[in-house]
């Protein structure tokens, strides 16, 4: 339901945990954030109240300048931390908005694989697919590229990838994600909103465009994989 990314110059669990504060109000029933650390994905989730992740994170916390979160309200699966997000295989997390339609058919390929799915949600497809893809020796560019166009229906995606831990990559379709522009420092959201902290410079994604951000800033691309610019904004959001 709400998604927030950060490539960021300072460790980012406490940022992205403030992030999905701000996005409360969307309502949700779990959360979960994943952050890349001496060469690993660091996963951390909690059923219900945002306090029930930042207990986990007390407990077990995940280092790391580069992470993704999300708050989740279930519509495939039930809310339990198997299913809350982000969604992980070894080398790819990512976390999703919306609802992927064709999960279904996809899922069944996956598994006539030998694909292990983890969860009950129409998300998992997606970390599969684009997981396939880097196994294969793609770069995550190439991989979206490939994985994008198979999906049906409503998304906003953030997707981290171990072996890539200065950047993230972010799509939309359907569900609403914009960029935020900070200093040394990049971010994906849900909404202006969940950035004000962080900045007030925005770029608000297009329907189709996907994105990689680093720390030196964003490559927006339109659904045909063109290099497009998208204007840089003052989102009046206040923090
Ligand atoms: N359809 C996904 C799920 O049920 C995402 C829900 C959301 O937007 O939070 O896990």
């Amino acid at each position: 339901c709400g998604i927030i990314g950060i490539v960021g110059n300072e460790p980012v669990a406490q940022r992205l945990v403030d992030g999905l504060k701000r996005m409360e109000y969307r309502g949700y029933d779990s959360a979960g954030i994943c952050t890349i650390d001496s060469g690993a994905l660091v996963r951390r989730r909690a059923e219900g109240k945002l306090g029930n992740l930042v207990t986990e994170l007390a407990d077990n916390p995940a280092p790391g300048t580069v992470g993704i979160a999300h708050t989740r309200w279930a519509t495939h699966g039930a809310p339990t931390e198997a299913n809350a997000h982000p969604h992980a295989t070894k080398e790819v997390a990512l976390v999703h908005n919306g609802i992927i339609e064709n999960f279904k058919p996809l899922r069944d390929e996956l598994i006539a694989e030998g694909r292990n799915f983890e969860s009950e949600t129409d998300t998992e497809v997606v970390v599969h697919l684009v997981s396939r893809q880097i196994e294969r020796g793609e770069t995550p560019e190439a991989a979206m590229q490939s994985v994008l166009p198979r999906l049906r229906g409503a998304f906003a995606l953030a997707v981290a990838f171990r072996d890539h831990p200065d950047m993230l990559i972010g799509a939309r379709l359907g569900s609403p994600l914009v960029v935020g522009y900070g200093d040394g420092e990049t971010y994906l959201g849900s909404d202006a909103l969940a950035l004000a902290p962080l900045t007030q410079k925005i770029s608000y994604l297009d329907e189709g465009d996907w994105v990689v951000i680093t720390r030196d800033g964003a490559r927006i691309y339109d659904k045909d994989n063109n290099p497009v610019d998208r204007p840089v904004v003052h989102s009046g959001a206040t923090a």
